[in-house]
């Protein structure tokens, strides 16, 4: 079956609302195994709607729209969807009595457009809204199904799980085909280097497709395949992760919707260490990614979080003369942040990060995105450089998951044990 999703109202156009109902009714469709192959947006015009219906009923089975069914002049869509399958409204004596309840319980005079939202195409089956005055319509022509949702987001969910899903299971159950999505998480590589060297894997691919997603700090390699059953679409993804993962090999440091820090987390429980943090250009941002995963207070005892030089110096013993001499975004102030981290904390390990986040404090040798990371482990300490991209948000983000990977790097290498 394909579907595709229609909605409507000059706000989305404008910007004014998130259209979260495609968002929505994408995710579901998909767990539906249904495939939706456009989502169109359009304003409050009855010949531009007219218009994207024929459009979309000359290449889809299912089209579902949502908005239109208030009851002002604005409100369109059941009467486009009359115009181009040549029906006639006719009213919904249920729905009329339970706009006119709706009215006589708020204790208001209902206005006379509220009529409008009784009236329903021609054959027609009615999708019953508790939670305001505009039902919904399931109409069927020959193959093809249209189904009109209302606008607002907490009337339009419940009305698709009550009655628009169990009527779409019903209908794909004779030929049920299973949608599964898994995604590889990579550090460190751009699209072009990634595509490159998965070459191949990505050309003709039709079932599994893969995709690249570039994510703030990440890459993200999206598999998903179709089958009939569940564990043949898992199968399908299965093997050609294994391809991807035996290409990419260390480079990718999750699957699925682990973190970069539960990455690192299960490394640090498995190698029974613990670690703390010195942060300078996340101020705190490392931490606060390590704390976000539950748990993490096995292998996490606390950072030190020193913007200024005086508390580098202070909480961390980093010299004086370090500070002086190379600045505090330096390798060396990097190197004993980590060390003086480790020592005070006690760990097995301690990472830091100092760099220029921007957009301001940069200089000709030390321009925005140079990061500094400190690595201290029972071997030594030792530092990395990098040179990110992108604005303060993105600089911060990168050096969380930068210091994060090379812990993650460290530990695979088994170098703790
Ligand atoms: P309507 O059924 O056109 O009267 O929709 C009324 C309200 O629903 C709008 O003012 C929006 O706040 C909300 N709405 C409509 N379409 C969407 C959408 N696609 N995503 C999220 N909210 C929406
Ligand atoms: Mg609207």
């Amino acid at each position: 079956m394909k579907a595709e999703l229609i909605s409507t109202g000059t706000e989305l156009l404008l910007g004014q609302t998130l259209n979260t109902n495609a968002y929505y009714l994408s995710q579901k469709l998909s767990s539906l195994g249904i495939n939706v192959y456009y989502h169109t947006t359009v304003g409050d015009n009855a010949e531009r709607m007219e218009q994207v219906l024929r459009t979309a009923l000359d290449r889809a089975d299912l089209v579902i729209t949502t908005g239109g069914l208030g009851p002002t002049v604005d409100d369109l869509t059941k009467q486009a969807v009359c115009r181009v399958w040549d029906l006639e409204q006719e009213v919904h004596a249920e729905s009329l009595e339970r706009v006119k309840a709706f009215f006589v319980k708020l204790g208001r005079d209902m206005p006379e457009s509220n009529l409008k939202q009784a009236y329903f195409p021609t054959g027609s089956k009615v999708i019953p809204n508790h939670l305001g005055t505009a039902p919904g319509a399931l109409v069927e022509k020959g193959d093809q199904i249209i189904v009109i949702l209302p606008g607002p987001p907490a009337e339009m969910r419940p009305m698709f799980e009550e009655t628009v899903e169990p009527y779409l299971k019903d209908k794909t159950k004779s030929a049920p085909e299973f949608i599964k999505t898994r995604v590889l998480k990579i550090f460190g590589m751009s699209e072009a280097m990634v595509d490159e060297i998965l070459d191949r894997l990505l050309i003709g691919q039709t079932n599994p497709t893969v995709a690249l997603l570039a994510k703030t700090a990440e890459l993200h390699v999206r598999i998903s395949a179709a089958a009939s059953s569940e564990q043949e679409a898992w199968q399908g993804i299965w093997d050609l992760e294994e391809k991807i993962r035996h290409k990419l090999g260390d480079k990718i440091f999750a699957g699925g919707n682990l973190t970069m820090a539960a990455a690192v987390g299960e490394l640090l429980s498995r190698a029974g260490m613990t670690i703390s943090t010195a942060e300078s250009c996340t101020g705190g941002l490392i931490g606060g990614a390590i704390t976000a995963v539950a748990g993490s207070s096995a292998y996490y005892l606390g950072g030190f979080n020193t913007y200024s030089n005086d508390l580098k110096h202070k909480l961390l013993g980093v010299s004086r003369e370090t500070l002086e001499k190379y600045g505090a975004v330096s390798a060396q102030t990097a190197e004993e942040m980590a060390a003086g981290a480790r020592l005070k904390a006690g760990t097995d390990l301690a990472v830091s990060s100092t760099g220029i986040a921007g957009p301001g404090g940069s200089s000709e040798e030390k321009p925005v995105g140079l990061v500094y990371v400190g690595l201290a482990t029972p071997e030594g300490t030792q530092t990395q450089s990098f040179n990110f991209f992108g604005n303060r948000e993105g600089i911060r983000a990168l050096t969380v998951n930068g210091a994060l990977n090379w812990v993650r790097l460290y530990l695979m290498q088994g170098r703790a044990n």
